[in-house]
């Protein structure tokens, strides 16, 4: 089974991620762009029992579009969000795919909040693409 790992900036927060992830989203959702910094984030999703975290992670939890909660955990030196908890989605953990640094990670099936997507972006062929979530 494949593994890889994802980190922050700085290393110290680190996730070893076992399996391929259950599905990868691209969001262009306002939220994402202010987390992120730039005009869309994109999330992979995998079970809970998948992952094992290493290091210190800060917690920042807010509400969304769907009424219910979402946790954010990002690194308390650096300042990256390496993975996040879906209140919805109780049995799975997002990761922040830039944080595997890996541009053979796997690519999105789908693209939500397109409603909030910048005129520049396109998307490649066949991709699910919702106008929300
Ligand atoms: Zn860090
Ligand atoms: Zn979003």
């Amino acid at each position: 089974m494949i593994t890889r790992q994802a980190s922050c900036s700085c290393g110290q927060l680190h996730v070893t991620c076992e399996g391929e992830p259950r599905s990868v989203s691209l969001c262009h959702c306002l939220e994402c762009q202010r987390r992120t910094g730039s005009a869309f984030g994109i999330a992979a999703f995998f079970a809970r029992e998948a992952l094992t975290v290493t290091g210190d992670a800060s917690p920042f939890t807010r509400g969304s579009e769907s009424g219910q909660a979402v946790t954010f955990h990002f690194c308390p030196i650096c300042g990256s969000t390496v993975y996040w908890e879906p209140e919805r989605f109780a049995d799975v953990i997002a990761l922040a795919v830039g944080a595997f640094a890996d541009p053979s990670f796997p690519a999105p099936v789908q693209s939500v909040w397109e409603s909030a997507r910048h005129d520049w972006v396109t998307l490649p062929p066949g991709i699910l693409r919702r106008p929300e979530n």
